[in-house]
């Protein structure tokens, strides 16, 4: 799992189903969300995770996430929060080894626990 090459990665063949993206990152909503509009924002290049970044990755991630943050608050005026994080490494949950940032949205009495 953790030499999993960009040919064999679910997240490398994503540009058909972005939202928006920039010149170092992509965004796409996740296949199981856990509430509406979760979103997946990755970068293009293949790396396994948040420590594998480097600083115009982690720049370009966290200006998608903003512009994503006023988008969907536009769209839908029942998002009032935020969930946002990295899994990194297989003990913390993380499934998929190429790096993403969950931008998970959050409305009041939605979900105990995300
Ligand atoms: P992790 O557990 O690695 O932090 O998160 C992996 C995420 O990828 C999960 O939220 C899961 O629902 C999502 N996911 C898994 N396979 C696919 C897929 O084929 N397409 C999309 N859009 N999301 C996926
Ligand atoms: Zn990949």
């Amino acid at each position: 799992k953790y030499d999993l090459r960009a040919a064999d990665c679910i997240f490398c063949n994503y540009s058909r189903e972005t939202i928006v993206e920039n010149e170092l990152a992509i965004a796409f909503y996740d296949k199981y969300p856990v509430t509406s509009k979760h979103i997946l924002i990755i970068p293009k290049r293949h790396c396994e995770d948040y420590f594998s970044l480097s600083q115009p990755e982690v720049n370009a991630i966290n200006r998608l996430a903003h512009e994503l943050k006023s988008k969907l608050t536009v769209e839908d005026q029942n998002i009032t929060g935020f969930n946002l994080g990295f899994n990194s490494g297989e003990d913390a949950g993380q499934t998929v080894f190429h790096c993403h940032m969950h931008l998970i949205p959050r409305r009041k009495n939605d979900v105990s626990n995300p």
